[in-house]
């Protein structure tokens, strides 16, 4: 059994999800202390206990302490099995980081996993759907991992309720994660907005694209006016043609639609701008698809504490080493096998 403490690093509920995804991959039992011992609430919420009641659920896997508010779980995983699942957060906790949870552990499913979940589609401190869909799992689809995912309906703060289904295909092998060509970047984008003026959505769609446009980047954006019960706004964008980059934002009351539009553009223009092929979000989001066929790299702007965590989370799991190389202004991330005598020139 593998003994992992909560409170690592970040100490947040991302070490959580790893965790049981990981132990649900390498059928290694695990207990995980302290657990988001760094946030101001500490302990299981919601859609932690979902995630860990979902990955259960995918792997067969018997747990123990997984209720709101628990400090500490034990979770000794069984067989990864295919089939239908169904998931309802039951609150606006985040589908997506629910999903991240569930894909690792069904790509050695011995058939499709289906998965339907309700949550929160588009809130705070997570990857908005469209983020999701078009920068998460786009990377994985170069990666030659076969996701469907579809949205059914949104879900914003406070009261959730979006849905979403996603088909996970098994595993054959991973493609190694490395650049593409960056000549001709696109950059393509969805405003998505419930019970909002109309007038919200092209506001923020023309700050974006003004953003862009002046640094002479092709920009084309969709406004999504959606169904939900709660009132919401957002924007997701993400590079075509090159490396696959985005960036995102949220509306928040008190922030104006211009804010919000420039504020994504920017973001991503930071990237594009800097030569990264990961983003600083989908940095900590890729690890696990670097580590596990251990080929390619990646550049990236920066090490966030969430992807420093996982770095030491993945080594206790599977014996790899990242290696951070300084190459220009940006990072290389690479991985070698913590066992191998031998490490990869620069
Ligand atoms: P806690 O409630 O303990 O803060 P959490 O369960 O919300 O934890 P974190 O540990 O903070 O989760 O992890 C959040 C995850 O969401 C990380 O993988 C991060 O990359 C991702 N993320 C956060 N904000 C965004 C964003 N705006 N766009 C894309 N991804 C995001």
């Amino acid at each position: 059994m593998i003994t992992i403490d909560g409170s690592h690093g970040e100490g947040g509920g991302q070490i959580l999800r790893l965790s049981v995804a990981l132990s649900a991959v390498t059928h290694e039992p695990i207990r995980v202390t302290n657990i988001r011992h760094n946030r101001p609430n500490p302990g299981l919420k919601p859609q932690h206990v979902m995630a860990i009641n979902s990955v259960a659920e995918i792997c067969h896997a018997h747990v123990e302490g997984n209720k709101v508010g628990s400090l500490a779980i034990t979770f000794y995983p069984g067989d990864i099995k295919g089939g239908t699942y169904s998931f309802d957060i039951g609150t606006a906790g985040s589908l997506t980081l629910v999903l991240q949870a569930c894909i690792l552990p069904s790509l050695f499913a011995d058939q499709k996993v289906d998965i339907t979940i309700t949550g929160g589609t588009d809130v705070k401190w997570a990857p908005p759907w469209d983020y999701f869909h078009h920068v998460f799992l786009s990377h994985l689809q170069h990666m030659n991992v076969n996701i469907q995912a579809h949205l059914i309906r949104r879900g914003y703060y406070p009261r959730g309720g979006g849905k979403a289904t996603v088909v996970i295909d098994p595993l054959d092998t991973f493609n190694p994660l490395n650049p593409k060509d960056t000549r001709n970047v696109q950059v393509r984008g969805i405003v998505n907005m419930a019970n909002l003026p109309s007038h919200i959505g092209e506001r923020i769609k023309k700050s974006a694209v003004e953003t862009l446009s002046k640094h002479q980047i092709p920009t084309y954006i969709d406004i999504i006016l959606e169904q939900s019960s709660s009132v919401g706004a957002g924007i997701a964008l993400w590079t075509r043609n090159g490396n696959i980059l985005g960036a995102d934002c949220l509306g928040e009351k008190g922030v104006s639609a211009e804010k919000v539009g420039s504020l994504a553009a920017s973001r991503l223009l930071s990237e594009i701008q800097s030569g990264a092929t990961c983003d600083i979000y989908a940095v900590d989001q890729m690890l696990p698809y670097l580590a596990l066929p251990s080929k390619g790299f990646f550049l990236c702007r920066e090490i966030s504490r969430h992807a420093s965590t996982e770095m030491w989370l993945l080594n206790m799991f599977l014996k790899k080493d990242f290696l951070v190389q300084q190459s220009g202004f940006l990072k290389k991330v690479t991985v070698v096998d913590s066992r191998d005598e031998t490490m990869p020139s620069a």
